[in-house]
């Protein structure tokens, strides 16, 4: 347990000899905790925004610097939107609508596909320079996000993946173990290691179960790869649960409550305190911001 508790937890990511497999790990339980504290979610939500996070850190892995990428469920579940942003250096952030809802269990299995509902998956991949985000969407699945992002892999990029995520909460809600793996077959894959990777995956443990257990990065994506030989590409970036909010987005974002509830604001004349989603920090927006905000809204409107 220990080991997984580390401060420098990262992204491990490997190739196989032949070049035809990529694969990246990651045992991420403080970021996902760190989530779950300035959200205070509940154990639905954990899981689910978690497995997200986890899932945006390793294919943001494979991006360049300073690009990065978010995957965006837009679900009719009682969850509402589930959002996870990550860059290739290891910042992390994440929400859902819903962080308090609450479910029945099913057994002893949280039911994270119903609450995120029947919608679509956006995945997009925000390049650093201003051009226009690559953006790709997709059906969701079943839900558990895992599932979704393979589908989205194979639908948006012609690439078969195996995708196997894990949050475990503790009775309290806390987050003991959340980590997951990520492979993907490149071009010129033979049948052989298809049928390799497939006969493991028939046997693999549960990610959660393999972190409690102590398992490292390495030892996850070996559950999956024991029978290749891989070599680790350079990765030397600490994740980290990073939020860039500033007064100046929160104010950007407030466009979108429209010119009548802006003006109701302004009439009342009192500071709107308003929290960022992500992160929970708080700013004081005043007459004057909300001014310009409506002044910002004039001005779109005659566009
Ligand atoms: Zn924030």
């Amino acid at each position: 347990m220990s080991q997984s508790k580390g401060n420098s937890q990262r992204v491990h990511k490997f190739l196989t000899d032949d070049l035809t497999v990529r694969a990246a790990s990651v045992i991420a339980t403080n970021v996902v905790d760190e989530m779950r504290s300035i959200q205070n979610s509940y154990p639905i939500a954990t899981v689910a925004v978690g497995r997200a996070l986890v899932a945006s850190l390793l294919m943001a892995s494979h991006l360049k610097n300073h690009q990065e990428l978010s995957l965006y469920f837009q679900g009719n579940g009682p969850l509402g939107r589930v959002f996870a942003q990550a860059n290739y250096e290891g910042q992390v952030r994440g929400y859902s609508n819903n962080p308090q809802f609450q479910a029945p269990m099913e057994g002893d299995r949280l039911p994270v596909g119903p609450a995120i509902g029947i919608g679509l998956l956006t995945v997009t991949h925000h390049l650093p320079t201003g051009d226009t985000p690559h953006r790709g969407t997709v059906i969701i699945r079943t839900g558990e996000i895992g599932d979704d992002v393979a589908y989205y892999l194979q639908q948006s990029h012609q690439i078969p993946s195996v995708v196997a995520l894990g949050v475990h909460v503790s009775p309290y809600g806390m987050v003991e173990a959340a980590g997951g793996v990520l492979i993907e077959l490149m071009p010129g894959h033979s049948e052989e290691t298809i049928a390799k990777i497939e006969q493991r995956v028939r046997k693999a443990p549960s990610i959660s179960k393999r972190i409690l257990e102590g398992a490292t990065a390495e030892d996850l994506l070996k559950d999956y790869l024991g029978d290749f030989k891989l070599m680790e590409l350079e990765h030397p970036h600490p994740i980290e649960y990073h939020c860039r909010c500033s007064k100046d987005r929160v104010m950007r974002s407030m466009v979108l409550l429209g010119i009548e509830e802006i003006d109701t604001m302004i009439a009342e004349g009192k500071p709107i305190d308003v929290a960022c989603e992500f992160c929970g920090r708080h700013y004081e927006v005043e007459k004057p911001d909300l001014e310009k905000i409506r002044g910002d809204l004039y001005k779109g409107s005659l566009n």
